[in-house]
C-alpha cells in the first residue's frame, strides 16, 4: 500500500496503516507515551558478509499504543517531525540506544549501534549538546554509536550539515548514509563528508536478481563505496540468493529479515546468544 503524503513522499508499508488525522490526532498522545515508556526500541542485525558475525544493529523504535497495539515509525515520525516533538523522541531513542550498546558489551567484541536521525533531527541546534550529555551518562565509546542520515536531510541545509556532520565525526561518532541512491546529494557533497558507511536502498535490493538495472545500481554502488574507502551495507534481505550475489559483489554488510527481523532488546539478545 503506498501512501502519499503531504511533503510528497510516498511511504510503503503493509504493516501500518494509519490515515494522516489519525496520526495527528496520536501526537496528542505521543508526549505521554515518551514519558510513559510506552516507546520501545527494537533491533536489528548487521552481518559481514564474509564472516557471518554479527557486527552491529539498527535501533529502529516502536510505540506499545494502549488502543492501537504496536506502531511502527511510518505512523508516527513525520507527525512527531511536525508538531515538534521529534526533539523529545530523539533524546528518547538515544539514551535507549546507549543503554543497549553498554548491555550488548558484555559479549566479546564491542557491537555498534546505529541511530536514524530524521531531517530534524539532524539540523536541531542542541544534536550535539544533546549526544554529548547522553554519552557522557552512559558511560559508551561513542565509536561505537553509529547515526543514520539521508541524502534528503543532507540537502536540506547542506553547509549546516556538513558542520554538524564534521563535529560528530569529531566526537568519534561514526555516520551511515542511509537509503543510499534514492535521494539527491550529488556525489561531491559526499565526498566532503566525514562519512563511513553507505547503506543501498531496499528498493534496488527487492529486484537484483531478476531487474538488470538495479543489479547494475547495487554493482556500481558497491564499487563507488569501497573506491571512496566506506563500508557498504545492503539493506531488506530476504533471500539466501540475493546475500549470496551481494558477497560476490563485494559488499560488506548485510541486513534483513532472512537474517533477523526487528526484535526487542531482550529478544535480540537472546537471538545473539544463540546465533553468534
Ligand atoms: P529505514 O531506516 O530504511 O529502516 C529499515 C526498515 O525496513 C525498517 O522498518 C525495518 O524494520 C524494515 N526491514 C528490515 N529488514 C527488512 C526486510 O528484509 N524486508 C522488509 N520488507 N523490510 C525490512 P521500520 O522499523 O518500520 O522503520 C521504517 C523507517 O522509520 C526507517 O526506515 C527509518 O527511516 C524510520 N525510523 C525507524 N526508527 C526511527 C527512529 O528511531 N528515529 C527516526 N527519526 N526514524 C526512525
Ligand atoms: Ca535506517
Ligand atoms: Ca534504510
Ligand atoms: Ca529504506
Amino acid at each position: 500500500r503506498a501512501k502519499h503524503l503531504a511533503s510528497g513522499y510516498v511511504l510503503y508499508d503493509p504493516k501500518y496503516n494509519l490515515h494522516s488525522a489519525e496520526k495527528l490526532g496520536l501526537m496528542a498522545e505521543l508526549r505521554q507515551a515518551i514519558d510513559q515508556n510506552q516507546l520501545v526500541l527494537y533491533f536489528q542485525p548487521k552481518l559481514a558478509l564474509k564472516t557471518g558475525r554479527v557486527v552491529g544493529f539498527e535501533a529502529l523504535v516502536r510505540w506499545q499504543h494502549p488502543r492501537l497495539g504496536l506502531l511502527g515509525p511510518n505512523d508516527f515520525i513525520l507527525a512527531a517531525e511536525q508538531t515538534g516533538l521529534i526533539g523529545s523522541l530523539t533524546r528518547w531513542v538515544m539514551e535507549s540506544a546507549l543503554t543497549f550498546i553498554q548491555q550488548a558489551a558484555l559479549q566479546d567484541d564491542p557491537l555498534r549501534v546505529s541511530v536514524n536521525l530524521s531531517a530534524r533531527s539532524l539540523h536541531d541546534a542542541n544534536l550535539l549538546e544533546m549526544i554529548n550529555e547522553a554519552i557522557s551518562a552512559s558511560g559508551t565509546k561513542p565509536e561505537l554509536l553509529m547515526l543514520e542520515i539521508t541524502e534528503t536531510a543532507i540537502v536540506l541545509d547542506p553547509v549546516r550539515a556538513k558542520k554538524t556532520l564534521d563535529a560528530l565525526s569529531q566526537r568519534g561518532i561514526k555516520l551511515s548514509i542511509d537509503d543510499f541512491g534514492t535521494g539527491y546529494t550529488s556525489l561531491a557533497s559526499i565526498k566532503d563528508l566525514p562519512i563511513n558507511e553507505i547503506k543501498i536502498d531496499r528498493s534496488f535490493i527487492k529486484n537484483m536478481l531478476t531487474d538488470n538495472k538495479d543489479f547494475m545500481i547495487i554493482r556500481s554502488i558497491i564499487e563507488l563505496g569501497h573506491n571512496l574507502g566506506l563500508t557498504t551495507v545492503a539493506e531488506g534481505i530476504e533471500d539466501k540468493d540475493a546475500m549470496h550475489t551481494l558477497l560476490t559483489l563485494g559488499c560488506d554488510e548485510v541486513q534483513g529479515y532472512l537474517i533477523c527481523r526487528p526484535k526487542a532488546s531482550d529478544q535480540i539478545l537472546l537471538w545473539l546468544s544463540e546465533n553468534n
